[in-house]
């Protein structure tokens, strides 16, 4: 097998960057090491700031999330029993957020390559990448029970945290910076509408909670727990009962309905440097992580291919390597801001098990301060609709 363009992963990243690429008369063979089915169900992100939608919508990959997206223009940050509402379009020029799920994207860019008869290789098996220096890098893997080999110009690495890209490079050529918090989130889909009709984020003694939600009837909801929290421990009644307590205020209901998934995600901050070795380019959680409390994976993994699609059109067109060459610096720069920006939402809003009351004081000012002062809204607004330049 040949193609200019070889990508491991069919998540958002391996997705988005070929069907870029397509637009842009680009080859690429898509491998994916789950089944189809598993890839479209799997639940995980549904805020998209409004460049990435608008991203999507241009692209013309944006068909039902235009019409089936729910745009937000503000968040709600909950403390001491109150609400208060950061006007997130008010303070950004107009921007906004919408709420469309990862599942949801995944689904669309599958069908619009699957219709236009694209190669995407599901249940592929043992994926490995070799000659990553050279000119002719290659692909191994095993399909329907034979073992093949692609061949292309170029690979790029869109396998999330646990693929092979990453660690196929050699020891000693990337730095790693990382952060593991003594906490994870246990999340619930349930078949209820949302209780808001904004997400609203709450700072409470017994933990942390957030109200989001996926559609008009399908609502998000999550409670801090511990990152190797038992789900069997966790009957749907505890689960109403502890987001009742967190999220709950007087003359407000949290409305319950059946919960249709339930799972517990850890919390990491990590960013590999540099994004490249040779001519293999990572992308998305490959090569970065967030908690995800800023709402900002997703969005990162499709500003990382955005640019790789660019340097990649450049270089075909153009034979000027400048665009790849400044590839990984480009998306670090967005990449660290998103990592700052979710190490502080994460800090501001969880409880640490090693905080006096010393530390919670911060944090219940800075809260206020946040709520309280156009500047400080301002920065939190900004980053959460997106910077524009980083
Ligand atoms: C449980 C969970 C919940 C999350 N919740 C949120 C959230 O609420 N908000 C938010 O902003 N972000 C969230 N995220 C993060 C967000 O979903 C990711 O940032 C986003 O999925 C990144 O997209 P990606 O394409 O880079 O990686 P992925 O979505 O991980 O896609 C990588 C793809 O590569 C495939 N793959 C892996 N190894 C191989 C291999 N060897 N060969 C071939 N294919 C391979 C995988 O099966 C997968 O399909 C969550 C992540 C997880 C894991």
């Amino acid at each position: 097998m040949r193609a200019q363009v070889g990508i491991v992963g069919a998540g958002p990243a391996g997705l988005t960057l070929a069907h870029l690429l397509h637009r842009e008369g680009i080859e690429s063979v898509v491998l994916e090491d789950r089944g189809r089915e598993h890839v479209e169900q799997r639940l995980r992100a549904g805020v998209l700031e409004q460049a990435i939608a608008d991203l999507l919508v241009d692209a013309g990959a944006g068909e039902r999330l235009r019409r089936e997206g729910i745009v937000h223009h503000g968040i709600e940050l909950q403390f001491d029993s109150e609400r208060h509402r950061i006007p997130l379009s008010d303070l950004t020029g107009g921007r906004a957020i919408v709420v469309y799920g990862q599942t949801e994207i995944v689904k669309d860019l599958i069908r619009l390559r699957v219709d236009a008869d694209l190669p995407l290789l599901f249940d592929v098996s043992d994926v490995s990448v070799h000659d990553l220096e050279s000119e002719r890098p290659s692909i191994r893997f095993s399909h329907d029970g034979g073992e093949q080999i692609l061949e292309c110009d170029v690979v790029a690495g869109c396998d999330g945290y646990h693929g092979v890209c990453r660690p196929s490079i050699p020891a000693g050529v990337l730095s790693e910076f990382s952060r593991e918090y003594p906490f994870g989130w246990l999340g619930i889909l349930a078949a209820v509408p949302p209780s808001n009709d904004e997400l609203v984020y709450s700072h409470h003694e017994r933990g942390f909670a957030l109200l989001s939600l996926r559609s008009p009837e399908l609502s998000r909801l999550y409670v801090q727990c511990r990152p190797d929290e038992d789900l069997a421990e966790w009957p749907d009644a505890r689960i109403w009962e502890e987001l009742q307590l967190r999220l709950g205020l007087e003359g407000w209901t949290l409305a319950e309905g059946p919960i249709l998934e339930k799972g517990v995600t850890g919390m990491r901050s990590y960013v590999a440097e540099p994004m490249r070795f040779g001519r293999l380019f990572l992308a998305g959680d490959a090569a970065h992580i967030v908690p995800p409390t800023g709402a900002k994976g997703l969005n990162l993994a499709l500003h990382d291919v955005r640019l790789l699609a660019e340097a990649l059109t450049s270089w075909y067109r153009s034979d000027s390597s400048e665009l790849l060459d400044g590839y990984s610096d480009a998306c670090l720069r967005r990449v660290w801001r998103a990592e700052h920006f979710s190490w502080w939402m994460t800090s501001l809003l969880h409880r640490f098990d090693s905080a006096d009351d010393f530390d919670l004081k911060l944090q219940l000012s800075q809260l206020r301060y946040v709520t309280s002062s156009i500047a400080a809204a301002t920065s939190l607004a900004e980053n959460y609709v997106g910077i524009e330049r980083v």
